[in-house]
């Protein structure tokens, strides 16, 4: 690969962590196996920027994944964070930031119900189990290209890092564990009914409030209302995955821009202001089911760590209207940049929006599903990628993920953009 040896410090530690950690990583994305050449180690964050082992600075358009609307190293949340930790970093029982945060996220979102965990897996694994506990039934709808963490079952034509590295279902996960979910193509109200018709036994329906994980896949009008109805004419609950979408599309998430009647909701991300946290929350009569109020069990030692529970709530507490202003503007503005670039290269390409979260899919032709998602042209992506990160701009390393903007976005950052993405096109042409 031409990229390599053009990041000498990263190579040196990347050679260091294969010698002990597998492939390198410690999440399988950031390997960079879908683009090739040496990921970059960082060390430091400061606002639209990440600088990395080699001292080069990047825009970041991938803000730890989702995580970071405010840039990196916000000064509020960190000092909030500090503050935290210089009274104790745990305590293993309740804490008043807690409660905060929770009745925060209550309020934007409007569930009766919230109970904190440490990421997004723990959010979704958690929420079926509650299902399952709550409606007595056994069986998962999910669809093919959304990704809801590692849970087993859920890894089934799982999206993100399965879609990545073009992997099958998983060794490790059990057959047993795999016969519970039944696996539909995206935007398909017709397979979701044929499989209620065909299984009594479903319990839930988990669906990305809007797909961000086989790139942007906007759910056809009412498509997400059409969900809530089939599960709740079957008598089973409809679980909206709100965990990159949430408090990031708008003050409560993407169900905040198309509104849903869903059973209960998984949060991360956003809320854990780039430490580790997450949620899930819904329906009082179904959250009641948890112990130590109900029989499902579910707990964490670290769940509601202060730190977390400190940086999620000064992000929340910032996050106003005018962020999501500028997070939307922002997007668009790169969005179009990027279109522009691309179609004056000559190159195919899709632009795909939901709110400040957008991919481009190097295709031709609509982008409606996870099929069609995979029909791109992934040697395109990757001459685009490599140019971008020559240039200073940090892309996700994967043409299934959605681009992440923050406001820290300023009028410096963009011109590197708007310099860097020509050039990246006439390299993917
Ligand atoms: N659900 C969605 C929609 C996600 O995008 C992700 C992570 O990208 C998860 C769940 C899993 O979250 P975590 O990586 O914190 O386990």
């Amino acid at each position: 690969d031409s990229h390599i040896g053009e990041a000498p410090a990263s190579e040196a530690l990347f050679d260091r962590a294969k010698a002990i950690v597998p492939g390198g990583v410690n999440s399988p994305v950031r390997a960079f196996r879908a683009v090739g050449g040496t990921p970059r180690f960082m060390v430091r964050g400061e606002g639209p920027w990440m600088f990395d082992a080699d001292g080069r600075r990047y825009v970041d358009l991938v803000c730890s994944w989702g995580p970071l609307i405010l840039g990196h190293a916000h000064p509020e949340v960190i000092a909030a964070v500090q503050a935290a930790a210089a009274k104790g970093t745990s305590f293993g029982t309740p804490t008043p930031g807690e409660v905060e945060l929770a009745e925060e996220m209550v309020a934007r979102t409007g569930v009766d119900a919230i109970r904190l965990v440490n990421s997004g897996t723990e959010a979704t694994m958690s929420a079926i189990r509650l299902a399952r506990g709550f409606t007595g039934r056994s069986k998962v709808v999910k669809f093919a290209g959304c990704y809801h963490g590692h849970v087993d079952a859920l890894l089934a034509a799982a999206g993100s890092g399965v879609a990545t590295l073009a992997l099958p279902d998983s060794p490790g996960v059990t057959g047993a564990s795999a016969a519970e979910t039944i696996v539909v193509p995206y935007n398909d109200v017709a397979a979701v009914e044929e499989a209620f018709t065909k299984n009594p036994d479903i319990a839930a329906i988990i669906t990305e409030a809007v797909p961000g994980n086989m790139g942007v896949v906007r759910p056809h009008d009412g498509f997400n209302r059409e969900l809530a109805d089939i599960a709740h004419r079957h008598g089973a609950l409809l679980i909206v995955d709100e965990v990159m979408t949430g408090f990031r599309l708008s003050r409560n998430g993407w169900t905040g821009l198309d509104p849903v009647d869903a059973d209960l909701f998984t949060y991360g991300k956003v809320m854990g202001g780039g430490l580790p946290a997450a949620a899930f929350g819904g329906r009082a009569e179904i959250m009641a089911k948890l112990a130590p109020s109900g029989p499902v069990y579910q707990a964490g030692t670290l769940s509601g760590n202060p730190l977390a529970c400190a940086a999620g709530l000064t992000t929340l507490r910032l996050a106003d209207d005018a962020v999501y202003a500028r997070l939307n503007a922002t997007a668009a503005t790169i969005g179009e940049l990027a279109t522009k670039a691309l179609a004056e290269a000559g190159v195919p390409h899709r632009l795909a929006t939901a709110g400040s979260m957008f991919s481009i899919f190097f295709t031709d032709a609509e982008v409606t599903d996870y099929a069609s998602a995979k029909r791109q042209d992934a040697e395109a992506f990757k001459a685009f990628f490599h140019e971008m990160l020559a240039l200073g701009v940090y892309l996700p390393p994967s043409a299934f993920e959605s681009w992440f903007v923050s406001t820290a976005i300023d009028d410096e950052a963009l011109e590197i953009i708007a310099a860097a993405l020509p050039r990246a096109a006439r390299a993917a042409a």
